[in-house]
């Protein structure tokens, strides 16, 4: 797959995706494509079979669904597009992308999967679900009773095919496979390519195109590069935390949208950084403007996406905090470039989920470097950094010319209240810390 350049790459709008749909886009904050999108949306959109090798993380769920969406009929009150994912997590997941995706479209999503009763799932499949996002056993389930009835389904993917292979459920996606129409078309998705998924995909894909995250890339050795497994409600509490305790000059966060750019900026400028988001829709005047504000330290952290932070170079740039994961190595190594500028160390920290942990793995592969755990910040370290820098701004200011004419004032104290140097010293700290822990 080739690579994506932001001056050359192609808009979801170039794509031909319809209006509401990009309209959804748009009110997600979605900015570009990702590489996995750009070249599968087109691909989807012709109609035609689709091979891809990628894994969470890389924006494969919009790669299938926009397309998917763009070519389903709203009108038409039966099963058009079936998805099966290999576990329950991941069946809800895709069928809420569906529906974000879908909000100005006006489509039935039903996710089915095991565990939950049949009763709901028989009422919305009755009620004319056009995308039913399922796992295997409970689709079959609701084939077998007639429930389900494939005969007009436009479309199958094939989600994950390698943890479906893993979990020992490829005879059961066959079966599935098997009770489709012949003319459908299908996708199949998979993070590796074993031999089974590939005979798969000979048997019932039709000269599929095939596509695949490029992964030859390489990263400067002066950059430290570490990762700290987060849920994505701990992000903002993980990464305050880790300002605390890393001594940085500036910092580049990168996300994936435009929300969440403002959104997480808004956070940090609220507990004190000076800090701005950087996006697309900022005109390019005041982004430049940000970018020099930092440069000249008046300015600590830009929030990003992609797009814009390409090319950027400051050299106070001390970290670079993935606080997305990208969507492949190749911009992982565009983002973390932006530090160890001009010969100097850097910082990288990357931000993942236990599910994307596979392309954690893909980072390390394709750039030869091992990246290291890093567990998020204690209380009890807190407080001994906190404690560091309280004796530190003490001993700074003990060096301060200015000090002299304090002394007098102690002096005053000391005779009217008849307290020991250590209490008043003791009470002057406890005025200094204001209420800070
Ligand atoms: P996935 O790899 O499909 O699990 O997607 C991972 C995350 O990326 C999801 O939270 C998506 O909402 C987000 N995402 C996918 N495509 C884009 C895009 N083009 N721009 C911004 N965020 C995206």
């Amino acid at each position: 797959m080739t690579s994506s350049d932001s001056s050359t790459a192609i808009s979801f709008a170039d794509m031909g995706l319809p209006q509401p749909l990009l309209q959804s886009l748009s009110e997600l904050g979605y900015e570009t494509p990702s590489p996995i999108q750009a070249s599968s949306i087109p691909i989807l959109m012709e109609g035609r079979d689709l091979l891809g090798q990628a894994q969470t993380g890389t924006g494969k769920t919009a790669a299938f669904a926009l397309p998917m969406l763009a070519r389903l009929d709203p009108n038409k009150h039966y099963p058009q597009l079936l998805v099966l994912a290999p576990t329950r997590e991941l069946a809800i997941q895709v069928a809420e992308a569906f529906q974000r995706y879908s909000r100005n479209m006006g489509f039935s999503v039903l996710p089915i999967y095991g565990g939950q009763s049949y009763t709901n799932q028989l009422k919305q499949l009755k009620r004319g679900a056009q995308i039913i996002v399922g796992t295997p056993g409970r689709v079959m389930d609701h084939i077998n009773r007639g429930t389900l009835v494939l005969t007009q389904l436009e479309a199958l993917v094939l989600d994950e095919a390698d943890e479906m292979l893993r979990m020992g459920f490829i005879d059961d996606v066959e079966w599935i496979v098997k009770h489709t129409p012949e003319k459908r078309q299908i996708a199949l998705f998979s993070a590796t390519m074993p031999k089974e998924i590939k005979k798969v995909a000979n048997t019932y894909l039709n000269n599929p195109a095939h596509v695949q995250i490029e992964t030859k890339t390489s990263t400067a050795s002066t950059i430290r590069q570490r990762y700290s497994l987060v849920n994505n409600n701990q992000k903002l509490h993980a990464f305050s935390r880790i300002l605390e305790i890393e001594s940085f000059d500036a910092v580049l966060v990168f996300v994936r949208t435009k929300l969440a750019t403002v959104d997480v900026a808004e956070k940090l400028s609220a507990r004190g950084y000076r800090t701005q988001a950087l996006n697309g829709d900022i005109p390019q005047n005041q982004r430049e403007q940000a970018i020099d504000k930092m440069k000249r330290g008046k300015l600590d952290i830009l929030v990003a996406t992609d797009v814009v932070a390409r090319g950027l170079d400051v050299e106070r740039v001390s970290h670079v905090l993935n606080y997305d994961i990208p969507y492949d190595t190749e911009s992982y190594v565009h983002r973390i470039g932006r530090t160890g500028r001009a010969g100097r160390t850097g910082d990288a920290i990357l931000f993942i989920s236990h599910r994307e942990k596979r392309l954690l793995f893909a980072i390390e592969k394709a750039t030869k470097q091992r990246i290291e755990n890093m567990e998020i910040p204690s209380i009890s370290q807190l407080n001994e950094s906190r404690l560091e820098r309280f004796k530190q701004s003490i001993i700074e200011a003990m060096n301060d010319e200015s000090i002299e004419s304090y002394i007098p004032i102690v002096e005053s104290i000391m005779e009217e209240t008849e307290a020991s140097p250590d209490l008043i010293m003791a009470a002057l700290a406890k005025v200094a810390q204001g209420n800070e822990p």
